[in-house]
């Protein structure tokens, strides 16, 4: 799948055998790794040439929200607090950084663009509350960025070449996150909050709502962005659930079952199983074979993967405990 916002030529691979894309974009390439930014500089009033304005990097994904009642809803929704951390990933050129230093007690902002960085420290640099990591997203450890404190809550209008790449990374690290408030493609998010027996329903789908309680917020025409994209956005509130009552070898079986069930979308999960991987076939004849696991799990051997709902799933990895 290629980037829908602005078609920005990057290949991009299939993930966990399912729809899902993760960009094979040439910024994972780069040199830079995770350099804090000195944000001590003496801040000046930003004057920018009509040129610079309209300066931007598609290879980053960059469509930079410009509609500040959109700004005003995402900033309201989030709801920044004093006494709180927040992470901003990708600050851009802080239409949503400028209000939530305001409002929060502390903004980290993790921004990949080297090129974004002089802007960002002289608008942001001389506030107290205000920490600049370039750094990329995708190999951050955002819970040792937000030290001192213990948990955070994001907010972001992602990049969307990788924004479903984050979204995983971040949810990875669930241990020091709450919540999260994104804007992703309106597509994206139909399948991230797609329910059990909807057709847009994949891996991110099961990956995502067994983590996070999903709201969809509001819709983005692509009129708010500058440069406009082709594509509208929707504004997504994850919830990160309490941990899974799985230990961390079932937990990684989950998604191995999740991966192989969605291999084929038009097969049915028993013959999904079947052609699994030679490791999880293994799991699943010592344990009677495919067909034997699933009724003993209580799933109709005729059904497809997109109808199984997370308790379903999870009991097919009960039975191969
Ligand atoms: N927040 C800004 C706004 O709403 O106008 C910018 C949003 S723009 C869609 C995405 C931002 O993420 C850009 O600033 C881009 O440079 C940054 N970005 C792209 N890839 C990134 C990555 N892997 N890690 C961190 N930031 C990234």
């Amino acid at each position: 799948m290629k980037d829908e916002r602005e078609g920005n030529g990057d290949t991009e691979t299939r993930r966990h055998g399912d729809t899902e894309t993760k960009a094979k974009s040439s910024h994972h390439r780069l040199p830079s790794s995770t350099d804090s930014v000195a944000t001590s500089s003496p801040v000046s009033s930003v004057s920018e040439s009509p040129r610079q304005s309209f300066h931007r990097s598609k290879r980053f994904g960059q469509n930079f929200l410009t509609d500040q009642r959109i700004i005003d809803r995402i900033i309201a929704a989030f709801g920044p607090r004093a006494d709180e951390t927040i992470l901003e990933i990708g600050p851009g050129r802080g239409a949503l950084t400028a209000h939530l230093l305001e409002r929060a007690g502390s903004v980290i902002a993790i921004e990949f663009d080297r090129n974004l960085i002089p802007l960002l420290t002289e608008k942001f640099g001389a506030k107290k509350n205000f920490k600049l990591v370039q750094s990329d997203a995708l190999v951050t450890d955002v819970c040792d960025l937000i030290r001192p404190a213990k948990q955070s809550r994001v907010v972001a209008n992602l990049p969307y070449n990788v924004g479903t790449a984050i979204l995983q990374r971040l949810i990875e690290q669930r241990h020091c996150l709450s919540e999260m408030v994104l804007m992703l493609q309106k597509e994206v998010v139909e399948r991230i909050t797609a329910p059990a027996g909807s057709g847009n329903r994949g891996y991110l789908s099961v990956f995502v709502q067994t983590y996070c309680e999903t709201e969809r917020l509001f819709e983005v025409a692509p009129s708010s962005f500058r440069p406009a994209p082709k594509i509208w956005s929707t504004v997504l509130r994850l919830r990160l659930r309490p941990q899974l009552n799985l230990d961390e070898k079932d937990e990684k079986l989950l998604w191995q079952v999740v991966s192989a069930g969605f291999a084929q979308r038009r097969k049915t999960i028993l013959n999904n199983l079947r052609n699994s991987s030679p490791p999880l076939q293994a799991i699943v004849k010592s344990h009677g074979g495919a067909s034997i696991m699933l009724c003993q799990a209580e799933v109709d051997l005729q059904r497809r993967a997109e109808t199984l709902t997370l308790e379903e799933w999870l009991r097919i990895v009960r039975v191969l405990e």
